[in-house]
């Protein structure tokens, strides 16, 4: 998963958007009044959507969707504290990414069985179910058909070293680490921004020419089957087998 999603605090700090100076002002405010739980994350709420409010630039404005959370678990799915911003990611304008659904051929359950399914159509899942293929394993994909929404900050050359640096869409030529707040320590490396439209087109276009198959469909669980196969239950109880799936694939 982190080759394509590698997360960066140095560098995230670094970049001076205006969304990323408002999360380190916020989480500073958060910090401040002691915010370490779902009671004290709700409690709070009014005060952040005062925040983000700030943060409305244009069709990415910030709309709060949803507000009521069954219980803590609810509401870490959502995004937890960070809820504000997945929903401010959710509600960018996405129409520059191809449908998956347009550009692989179906799953085809009854033409041989799928060496292996992959679960999730993030960077990491389109990812995998291309190099997989690649390799002559016969790949399925399965997931919801969703643009990227999420942000991806990389380092330049692990990203030239996958051969997605046309996926940049900025660098910066150097990094500064902050270390309690005494003057930067410039690590000579280079961090870069990348167009999660960009990204999207080229991951789906190595699942095209590598051959991988694609079901939209949220998967429900997997079951053993009694040939040491796996099924892999999705939604309306489409059952897809395989010998094997993503989670069993990376642990061998
Ligand atoms: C607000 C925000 C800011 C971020 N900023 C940065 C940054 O600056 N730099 C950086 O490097 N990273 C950043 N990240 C993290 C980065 O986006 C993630 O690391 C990256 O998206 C992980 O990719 P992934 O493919 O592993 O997972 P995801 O992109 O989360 O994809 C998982 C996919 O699995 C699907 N799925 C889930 N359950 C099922 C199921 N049961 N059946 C089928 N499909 C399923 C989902 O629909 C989703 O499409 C940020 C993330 C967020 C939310």
């Amino acid at each position: 998963m982190e080759c394509v999603g590698a997360r960066n605090l140095a560098a995230m700090a670094f970049c001076s958007s205006p969304s990323s100076r408002l999360q380190l002002r916020r989480k500073k405010l958060w910090r401040k009044r002691g915010v370490s739980s779902y009671s004290d994350a709700i409690r709070l709420r009014s005060f952040s959507l005062k925040v983000e409010a700030k943060a409305s630039t244009g069709s990415e404005s910030c709309v709060v969707a949803r507000e009521d959370f069954a219980d803590e678990e609810d509401f870490v799915k959502a995004g937890g504290s960070e809820l504000d911003f997945v929903q401010m990611q959710q509600k960018k304008s996405m129409e520059m990414q191809s449908k998956l659904a347009d550009k692989l051929p179906p799953i085809s359950i009854g033409d041989g069985i799928l060496d292996l399914v992959v679960i999730g159509c993030g960077p990491a899942g389109l990812a995998l179910a291309s190099e997989s293929s690649k390799l002559g394993l016969k790949v399925g994909l399965i997931g919801p058909d969703l643009p990227f929404t999420n942000n991806y900050g990389v380092w330049e050359d692990e990203f030239k070293g996958l051969g997605l640096e046309g996926c940049i869409e900025h660098v910066w030529k150097d990094t500064a680490v902050y270390i309690d707040n005494k003057d930067p320590i410039f690590i000579g490396r280079s961090y870069g921004r990348v167009s999660r439209h960009l990204l999207h087109e080229e991951l789906l276009k190595r699942c095209v020419e590598s051959g991988v198959s694609y079901l939209g469909s949220r998967v429900e669980r997997i079951v053993e089957a009694s040939n040491g196969h796996n099924h892999v239950v999705c939604e309306y109880d489409i059952v897809v087998p395989c010998r094997s799936s993503f989670r069993e694939t990376i642990a061998i």
